[in-house]
């Protein structure tokens, strides 16, 4: 089979690997049906790389497929199934994941070790190739109907679920998302479904406001050609309930954009810049800051947003591409032609 393996220093090469076999009864071998590119994946084959991975291994975290062959351990998965896949589910053995604090665990943070599940497509094989094999905790089930490539976008969304609880969003809240690329879409999706009453988004790229505004956005406003501030101050004098920061660096900007006693959640994931936080504003709002990373618990319930169909997410899928066409998928978007690119892997 083909697999885009990563080769250090911002090289991705399409070679062909042996089809993986069971190594233990609580494996699955899973048939890959949809995998999406996603933004950490940019950021391994930047040069020098701005995220962890190891070398040789076939990269792709975000993937769904469909039940091929399981160990004996895995008695309630069935050959033909569909599965979501959860590509860091902890290690189930560690002192976090026995706290039940997957999204902790530690194997998981410290890379690759010996006898533990790293994270799957960054520090183990993943899912840029035909087929791959999964443990026993990282699958779930999903309904039949959802096409392939939106079941693919179920990793991202599983972590946005994660940070949507942090908020404790009330219907009828005001909320700001910035940026609208995957991410920043996913959350004005279920900020709408949630009862959002004024939701603005801001995005400099045209086609990604357009989505934004399918996804259910009020308003959407272009940063760099009008005033962000005034544009939402006309909207929501107040300033709204929430801000999210999908971008990496907006995190003083969303301070100030938020109305006091607001909440922030910082989203984005930039570690190249630190930026300086508006202490006065902070403190005199009384602003509360949140972070979020991956998911931690929230699998199973994307596996329920995606049956039930309540979210746009057809919308958030900009390219479907062959394998083959990997590196087209990551000029589209390095060149930010693309919103959320799903491969297609065929045999
Ligand atoms: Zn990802
Ligand atoms: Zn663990």
């Amino acid at each position: 089979m083909l697999g885009a393996v990563f080769k250090g220093e911002g090289r991705l090469v399409l070679e062909e690997r042996p089809k993986p076999q069971l190594k233990s009864d609580t494996d699955a071998l899973i048939k890959v049906t949809g995998v999406g590119i996603c933004g950490t994946d940019l950021h391994i084959l930047q040069v020098p790389p701005a995220h962890p991975a190891k070398q040789d291994i076939i990269l792709g975290h975000e993937f769904t497929g469909q039940i091929v062959e399981v160990g004996s351990g895995i008695p309630d998965f069935k050959p033909g199934e569909a599965v979501l896949v959860d590509p860091h589910p902890g290690c189930g053995q560690c002192a976090a994941c026995k706290r039940g604090e997957p999204d902790r665990c530690i194997p998981l943070f410290q890379g690759a070790a010996p006898g533990h599940c790293a994270t799957i497509g960054i520090f183990s094989d993943g899912a840029m190739t035909s087929y791959a094999i999964v443990p026993r905790q990282s699958l779930y089930k999903v309904s039949q109907h959802v096409p392939s490539h939106i079941a693919a976008l179920a990793e991202p969304l599983s972590c946005v679920v994660n940070a949507f609880d942090k908020l404790q969003m009330r219907p009828g809240e005001s909320v700001v998302v910035l940026g609208a690329g995957p991410i920043g879409l996913l959350f004005t999706s279920l900020f709408k479904a949630a009862g959002a009453s004024q939701l603005i988004i801001s995005e400099p790229a045209e086609f990604r406001r357009e989505t934004a505004r399918q996804c259910g956005a009020t308003t959407v406003v272009d940063p760099t050609a009008e005033d962000l501030e005034a544009a939402i101050h006309r909207q929501l004098p107040d300033g709204p309930n929430i801000v999210v920061e999908a971008v990496g660096p907006l995190l003083p900007q969303a301070i100030e954009l938020v109305g006091a006693h607001g909440r922030v959640l910082q989203f984005g994931h930039d570690e190249s810049v630190e930026p300086a936080v508006p202490v006065g504003t902070l403190l005199k709002k009384e602003v509360v800051i949140y972070g979020a990373f991956i998911g931690r618990h929230s699998f199973e319930r994307t596996a329920s947003i995606m049956g039930s169909g309540i979210l746009p997410l057809e919308t958030i899928v900009s390219h479907r591409l062959p394998l083959s066409k990997i590196h087209h998928g990551l000029d589209l978007l390095k060149q930010r032609k693309a919103i959320k690119v799903i491969l297609e892997p065929v045999e």
